[in-house]
């Protein structure tokens, strides 16, 4: 029973002893602790506290509490590792259980003749891709780069930016079927099914059949259903790979470079920062991190000659490779020929010098690559304090144009910033051939939440301060939040992990908006996933 009996839902505890029936009591959880975890994401508390936390390991246990907590009137807050920021799992409500995918974690089978694999929603991403190595495979958008703890359901439900994303999109444009459970505990499958074996379930291998049924629970965080089970495509893992870096006097000419090598199709991936964001970077690295990173760079190496001389050559570029006041862009590519990649090298960087960039040691692009998933221990500033991304999905022609709009906000607010001790940086990124995405982070003195002391490794949050509460600097956060939310608005911008942060409905024309809210009627008649989540339903 809860810590606090003072606010006990009526109903609870029937429901408590009928989910600890279904799950085993050791997979339901109140106590005030993991009550707290659950009730709070990276950037803010929910305005109610989750009433229980249930775990199902399977999809029939999966489909059984479902239509329990349904029947017994609570509310369903599916959660996967904690790892975002926008109110997506966090409860609104009272009555709600947070419903834990972590027990969901199996990768089910690798096909290579059929080139899919099946994970659960809960699988990590860096499970998947240990699963897929032995085979040499490897899906074509690979993970986040909370990868290490994120789940891939997770990613589905509210899309994905960064590996493999500048050649193949987000985390769903892999998804070839779905397994969905929803609010009553019936299944939805997606996709075209080939035959198995005699009495054995039939076999997804491709995603289109008629309208994209898959489509509509991608993004959705979760507001339709719950992804139990995840097919993805799979490709041959790219033989070769290369990395080039650039440093730009300003913003505005990285994203214009960005734009023309994210148009030729030229990199796998990217990774951009500010000289602000920079500076956080350089601070927070540990000699220790150093070492662990020079190994897994030189073991990518091809012969332990090739890894040495990488590894030499990191260790000359140094932390002290990128100009102060530069704009770095970071760039990995790969390809089935060491002559294409070299080909694809040389284009950008014909395109990054004319738009006057300088090349610089490509370490980091390097390092991003041999550690994709490393330890979460940004979600804290290097003096301890709190971190928050906002993101906006731009035009590739608009980007330049968005990041003066917002550094104007920023400028508006310096004073206050400094007198508050807030600091701002800004991460870049590329989606496609279409569109770039524009991320500015927060960095403010305000205590941390249990989720931050879970995603961190501990002996790198032993080694910063606890802070203390400070709503007054969340509050200018919040305000500052708010008008770079407006600018993205008046670019059109889109974004992934809506949550409660991102204004989805009314970015929609009217019969656009009626479709999305008949779907959710009929999915979820009694609105109890997610409320308020995407805006629909209920309170934010
Ligand atoms: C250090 C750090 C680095 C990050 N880097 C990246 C990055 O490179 N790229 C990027 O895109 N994001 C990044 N993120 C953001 C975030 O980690 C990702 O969006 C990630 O995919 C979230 O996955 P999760 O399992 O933690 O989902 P959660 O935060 O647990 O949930 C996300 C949403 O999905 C819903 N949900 C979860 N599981 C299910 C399910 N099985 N079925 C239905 N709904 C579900 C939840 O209700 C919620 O709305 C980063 C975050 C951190 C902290």
């Amino acid at each position: 029973m809860p810590d606090d009996h003072s606010n006990v839902a009526p109903g609870l505890p029937a429901l408590h002893t009928t989910l600890a029936a279904i799950l085993g009591p050791e997979n339901v959880h109140d106590d005030a602790q993991s009550l707290d975890l659950h009730s709070a994401d990276i950037w803010s508390r929910g305005t109610a506290t989750a009433a229980l936390i249930a775990a199902p390991g399977s999809l029939e246990e999966l489909s059984r509490t479902l239509a329990a907590i349904t029947a017994s009137g609570f509310n369903v807050a599916p959660r996967g590792a904690g790892m975002s920021y926008t109110g997506g799992y966090i409860p609104s409500l009272p009555n709600t259980v947070s419903l834990d995918m972590r027990r969901m974690n199996r990768v089910l089978s690798v096909r290579p003749d059929d080139m899919v694999v099946t994970v659960e929603g809960g699988c990590t991403w860096q499970a998947l891709n240990a699963a897929l190595a032995p085979h040499g495979l490897r899906t074509p958008f690979w993970g986040p780069m909370s990868g290490l703890m994120s789940t891939i359901g997770g990613g589905l439900s509210q899309l994905n930016a960064m590996f493999g994303a500048g050649h193949y999109g987000t985390s769903s444009e892999s998804v070839v079927a779905l397994t969905v459970a929803l609010p009553n505990g019936q299944i939805l499958r997606t996709g075209a099914s080939r035959p198995a074996a005699e009495g054995a379930e039939k076999l997804p291998f491709y995603r289109h059949y008629g309208p994209d049924i898959a489509g509509l629970f991608c993004g959705d965080c979760g507001v339709f259903g719950i992804k139990a089970e995840i097919t993805l495509r799979l490709i041959r893992a790219p033989a070769h790979e290369g990395y080039a870096s650039f440093s730009f006097p300003t913003g505005e000419s990285m994203l214009t470079a960005l734009a023309e090598i994210a148009r030729a199709g030229l990199a796998s991936e990217s990774c951009a920062f500010d000289p602000g964001l920079t500076r956080v970077r350089m601070r927070r690295a540990s000699l220790a991190g150093d070492v662990k990173t020079l190994g897994a760079v030189a073991a990518r190496e091809k012969s332990w000659l090739q890894g040495a001389l990488t590894a030499f050559r990191v260790v000359r570029g140094g932390r002290n490779f990128i100009p102060d006041d530069g704009y770095p862009l970071h760039l990995v590519f790969e390809g089935r020929s060491a002559t294409g990649v070299a080909e694809d090298v040389a284009a950008a960087r014909r395109i990054a010098l004319k738009e006057g960039g300088q090349e610089i040691e490509n370490t980091i692009a390097k390092v991003i690559r041999a550690q994709p998933f490393p330890p979460l221990n940004s979600v804290l500033g290097p003096e301890g304090e709190r971190w928050a991304p906002i993101h906006g999905h731009v035009a590739l022609s608009q980007a330049p144009a968005l990041f003066t709009a917002i550094q104007a906000v920023f400028a508006a607010f310096a004073p206050r910033f400094s007198q508050a001790g807030i600091s701002t940086g800004y991460l870049f990124t590329h989606l496609e051939t279409n569109a770039i995405t524009v991320e500015p982070v927060f960095y403010w003195p305000e205590e941390r939440f249990a989720v931050h002391a879970k995603a961190a490794e501990p002996s790198h949050l032993a080694r910063l301060p606890v802070l203390p509460a400070n709503p007054t600097a969340t509050a200018l956060v919040r305000e500052a939040r708010n008008e770079v939310q407006a600018v993205f608005t008046r670019f059109g911008c889109a974004h992934f992990q809506i949550g409660r942060t991102y204004p989805y409905l009314t970015s929609l024309n009217p019969a656009a908006l009626a479709l999305v809210e008949n779907l959710k009627t009929h999915l979820d008649p009694e609105g109890v996933l997610n409320p308020g989540v995407l805006g629909l339903g209920a309170p934010l």
